[in-house]
């Protein structure tokens, strides 16, 4: 397998609702499931920064599906790069929400990251997003 990790940042549309969320969260699980995909989805500040890991061709054509999906807009593809291993070999697609964090400590972990305190992946580099999304998560799991 051709592994790669494809990174990229969209816009929510202005009135998604909780039940899309999860509309969506419940189609990626089946769908990546099926495809060998595992990666890590965040979502706040009405931004989407999601990570696909997979075969090549696979996260490419996941991709270009997602991109059509009317539910975000203006997405961004921030990288595509082979990887030796999975980070998310666990999840076909872990959620982070990030409104259910402690807000503080989500401030300062996208300080840490970008010059901003929300989210804003247009500012940031491939290797920043990734670091606050493996940390976003990491807090997610320590709030669990
Ligand atoms: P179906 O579910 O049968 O959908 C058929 C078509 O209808 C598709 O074009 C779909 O985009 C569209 N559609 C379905 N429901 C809605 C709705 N409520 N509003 C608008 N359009 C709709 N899919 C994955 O497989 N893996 C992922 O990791 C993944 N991540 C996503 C991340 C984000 C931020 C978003 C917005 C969507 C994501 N999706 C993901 C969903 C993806 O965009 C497609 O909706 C889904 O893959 C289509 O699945 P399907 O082929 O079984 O078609």
């Amino acid at each position: 397998m051709n592994l790669y990790r494809l990174i990229y940042s969209s816009y929510a549309k202005s009135d998604l609702e909780y039940h899309d969320l999860k509309a969506i969260m419940q189609k990626s699980e089946k769908n990546n499931q099926a495809e060998g995909i595992t990666g890590l989805l965040c979502y706040g500040d009405s931004i989407f920064l999601q990570i696909l890991e997979g075969d090549r061709t696979v996260i490419s054509k996941t991709y270009h599906r997602i991109a059509l999906d009317t539910r975000h807009h203006t997405p961004e593809l921030i990288e595509c790069i082979p990887i030796e291993s999975r980070l998310f070999g666990v999840w076909s697609m872990k959620a982070v929400n990030i409104s259910d964090l402690n807000s503080q400590q989500v401030r300062n972990l996208i300080l840490k990251y970008s010059p901003s305190t929300t989210l804003q992946p247009h500012t940031m580099t491939a290797q920043q997003c990734l670091n606050l999304m493996q940390a976003l998560a990491a807090l997610y799991d320590k709030a669990a």
